[in-house]
């Protein structure tokens, strides 16, 4: 069996270091909010180019905090896309305010920006773009956008650790943005783990309060906030991943070369070229086909994993029936969900592994009638 992302052996290949880590923390006594969170913050913050960078529980309530640090709540709307991880979206309606979606481009598959301005209303307060399988949203019109109608931009770039637009590094070109380290994530740990990256010093105290019980000295607090805390485990262990991570999406991108060239030729299948002012880090492969459940069929045959991201466009989802949004709605979106196939991706898959997909690919072209 080839898996879509080999887990066991990215982690095999720290586990020395980690169960060092284990031990080490063990021993410090420190557990919460401790030095690895702190060392974790600065040289992450320093990786992107950003003064703050804020360690939470998961990527999703970095989302949350972020919103609610903005004062976003019930009454405002929040534009973001419907072709996306659930959470991008739910968090906006965490914080009780209302999602609002608007396509996206065909060639990224990330929001389009020529369709937000339409959505925008008296109640807009924010644009959360997504930099969606690790290849970065078209950040300088969606900026452009938000400045002139004065809103804020969160980037979601849970999927996109590493991955640059025009020689920034994403999350360092929003007002702020967020990370997640779920262990599927380019940038991860053994559980759960997420991130709020900002240069905004009031943004960044509020979410620093926020994520300790609204509290700046222990047991006074000031606000209602969450506990949602980086652990010093994870931290630990993201600490030795982190030196790794560029050499790793540079792997990935290698991956990615290989399959556009071996698949180039086969016409059920297309792949997209993404812009040249942007790197994509592969957070996910994906292939497009008319025919994609016949593709998917012949690959799970040949024991190979492969996934579905996303099946169903939010808007359509049942959670959010209340918004009303027809099927029809969002047909670039509605379209990718039909014949999106992501294709095993990570740093530690095999060339070998990858060539027996391949294979499959180019043996199935004989069998697919035009
Ligand atoms: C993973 C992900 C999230 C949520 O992160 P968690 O750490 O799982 O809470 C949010 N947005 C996107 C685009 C994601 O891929």
């Amino acid at each position: 069996m080839v898996e879509l992302v080999p887990l066991v052996r990215q982690f095999q290949s720290m586990k020395q270091d980690i169960l060092q880590a284990v031990a080490d923390t063990i021993d410090s006594g420190k557990f919460i909010l401790g030095p690895n969170v702190g060392r974790l913050e600065s040289e992450i913050s320093a990786y992107l180019g950003v003064s703050h960078a804020i360690g939470v529980a998961n990527g999703t309530d970095a989302l949350v905090l972020t919103l609610d640090a903005y004062g976003i709540g019930p009454g405002d709307e929040v534009i973001t896309t419907p072709f996306t991880f659930f959470a991008s979206a739910e968090a906006v309606s965490r914080v009780g305010a209302v999602p609002v979606f608007v396509d996206i481009d065909p060639q990224t598959y990330c929001m389009d920006p020529s369709r937000i301005e339409e959505k925008i209303t008296s109640a807009t307060r924010a644009i959360i773009p997504v930099h969606l399988f690790g290849q970065p949203a078209d950040m300088n019109e969606i900026m452009h956008i938000a400045d002139k109608h004065g809103l804020v931009v969160i980037e979601d770039a849970c999927q996109a650790f590493g991955s640059e637009y025009r020689g920034k590094r994403v999350g360092s070109i929003g007002h702020a943005a967020c990370f997640s380290f779920f262990p599927t994530k380019n940038l991860s740990s053994i559980g759960d783990g997420g991130l709020i990256a900002t240069s905004d010093d009031h943004i960044a105290q509020r979410i620093r309060q926020l994520r300790q019980h609204g509290s700046q000295k222990k047991y006074f607090h000031s606000e209602i906030g969450y506990n949602s805390r980086l652990d010093e485990l994870h931290a630990a262990i993201l600490l030795i991943a982190l030196p790794k991570i560029d050499e790793w999406n540079k792997e990935r991108m290698r991956l990615a070369t290989r399959y556009q060239e071996a698949l180039r030729d086969i016409s059920y299948i297309s792949i997209e070229q993404g812009p040249q002012d942007r790197t994509h880090i592969y957070h996910l492969f994906c292939i497009r086909s008319e025919r994609r459940d016949q593709v998917q069929d012949a690959l799970i045959h040949g024991e190979i994993q492969c996934g579905v991201y996303y099946p169903c466009p939010l808007h359509l989802q049942d959670a959010y029936a209340s918004l009303n949004y027809k099927l029809g709605a969002f047909p670039v979106a509605e379209r990718m969900s039909q014949q999106l196939l992501a294709l095993p991706m990570s740093p530690f898959l095999l060339e070998s592994e990858q060539n027996q997909v391949i294979d499959i690919l180019i043996r199935l072209k004989g069998e697919m009638t035009p």
